[in-house]
């Protein structure tokens, strides 16, 4: 059956071909490791799980990279003017009073831990941007080899009017990418176009005081052996080329990365390997709070924890993602969220009642995965599920096996048992014994009372 996806390059919906037959690469731009992700984030990491679970349910063999990008990212980035601001790890360090790798753990590690929640299979490559300077190094020394790149005192910059195919991807004006200029505290004055992008930095000015640093075959008048760091961009071009090569199938990431982070990958990528960088660009659209950009400011920057904290399985968070189309904008409130939780245990209590050993609907699995293949159809995905429960003609049995089946793409755990925990008559009687006490309005007693069932494993909420 064939997949259909829209691609951001040529804004059209297009039948998928692998470059190699059964596989197919895929990279995804990952978390800065500098602070908590917040569920917008994490909207985009199980859009990349759902479509690398939509290539496995078609028979292929996935590799998919995520970076981390826990150097090299500057305040500026947020303005689409990458060049300027502070930079990130020294901020978190002031901060948190930890060393840069130790700051870049910990989120590493809040992070993993969030996704594996959401039931997300883990990347089969995912380096931090650390560990492949060298790489980035080699890139840089190519396009200053190829006429691409140019060094002033503060930094390596691409030089975008080298490649005529610059604004393709977001099919700007590049007379666009000026707006960013000059809201930064740096500006030099040696950089020829102000679309220009650095892609390495000197350890110089605003960055003399840079944590993380490394030298450099690159020569600046004002630094020793060209100690700097990389520019955020080309940490995507070399991990992606170390895992990928230089062409791969499919880049992934929020389409706020299209007129900066993607414009800038495809222009380095292609310049420095000459070869075609990506084949399908897919992007994913934001998820909005209360009908707002998330903020903050507004205390709506959510995280897993806030989830968590409120009483909500993190699977019925995923299950919430899939009933929006990756492209479309989705808005997050506590009753959508709750609406969904309802509607997850529901499938998942009535499948738990199901006898096993049915087998799979061929209608209701090519259904399914029309669905799917038809860019990532998630919301007509659960449509489907929700009809076969309806469908009197199929057997309780069968109609678990079908959707146990499409859950390999859903990833909702459906094959857990729900198990209702009965209360034991012991604690039961503890329980009508404090409901008499609290009539009487004995509260000593009742006190007690929740003690000792609180003791016994059980929590009494009077609620
Ligand atoms: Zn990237």
């Amino acid at each position: 059956m064939k997949i259909q996806l829209t691609n951001t390059l040529g804004h059209n919906k297009e039948v998928f071909t692998p470059l190699k037959e059964g596989f197919v690469g895929m990279y995804h731009c990952g978390p800065t490791v500098y602070w908590n992700q917040h569920i917008g984030n994490m909207r985009a990491v199980v859009i990349a799980d759902l479509v690398r679970r939509m290539f496995m349910y078609n028979e292929y063999t996935v590799t998919l990279v995520r970076n981390y990008t826990d150097v090299g990212h500057l305040t500026g980035d947020n303005l689409g003017d990458a060049d300027t601001g502070e930079d990130r790890m020294t901020k978190a360090v002031r901060r948190e009073n930890l060393t840069p790798d130790a700051i870049a753990q910990k989120y590493i590690d809040i992070y993993k831990h969030d996704i594996g929640l959401l039931n997300n299979l883990p990347p089969t490559h995912d380096p931090r941007a650390t560990e492949y300077i060298s790489g980035m190094i080699e890139l840089v020394s190519e396009l200053l080899k190829n006429g691409n790149a140019y060094t002033t005192d503060q930094a390596v910059y691409f030089d975008v009017t080298t490649y005529h195919e610059y604004t393709k991807l977001s099919g700007q004006k590049l007379a666009a990418q000026e707006v960013g200029e000059g809201h930064g505290s740096v500006s030099d004055p040696n950089k020829r176009n102000p679309a220009d992008f650095a892609i390495w930095f000197f350890k110089t000015g605003t960055h003399s005081n840079a944590l993380q640093t490394w030298p450099s075959p690159f020569t600046s008048p004002l630094v020793e052996h060209g100690e700097g760091f990389p520019g955020w961009h080309i940490e995507c071009s070399a991990m992606s080329k170390a895992f990928l090569g230089e062409t791969f199938d499919v880049h992934m990431g929020g389409i706020e990365h299209i007129p900066i982070h993607h414009t800038n990958e495809i222009a380095q990528s292609t310049c420095a390997n000459h070869a075609h960088f990506v084949n399908y660009w897919l992007h994913n659209e934001h998820l909005i709070v209360d009908g707002k950009k998330m903020a903050k400011s507004d205390g709506t920057s959510y995280v897993m924890a806030d989830i968590i904290e409120k009483g909500f399985e993190p699977l019925a968070l995923r299950y919430f993602f899939l009933q929006a189309h990756y492209r479309s904008k989705q808005n997050f409130t506590w009753e959508s969220l709750t609406a969904s939780q309802t509607a997850y245990k529901k499938l998942r209590t009535t499948l738990s009642g199901f006898p096993d050993d049915g087998i799979v609907s061929e209608s209701y699995q090519v259904l399914f995965h029309e669905m799917i293949n038809d860019d990532l159809n998630t919301a007509g995905a659960l449509a489907v599920v929700w009809e076969l429960l309806k469908n009197k003609d199929v057997a309780d049995a069968d109609k678990k096996a079908t959707i146990l089946d499409f859950d390999k793409v859903l990833g909702l755990k459906l094959d857990e048992k729900v198990v209702e925990q009965a209360i034991p008559a012991n604690v039961q009687a503890l329980i009508d014994e404090r409901t008499q006490a609290r009539a009487e309005k004995d509260w000593v007693k009742s006190d007690e009372l929740r003690d000792t069932i609180k003791a016994l494993g059980f929590e009494v909420n009077d609620k």
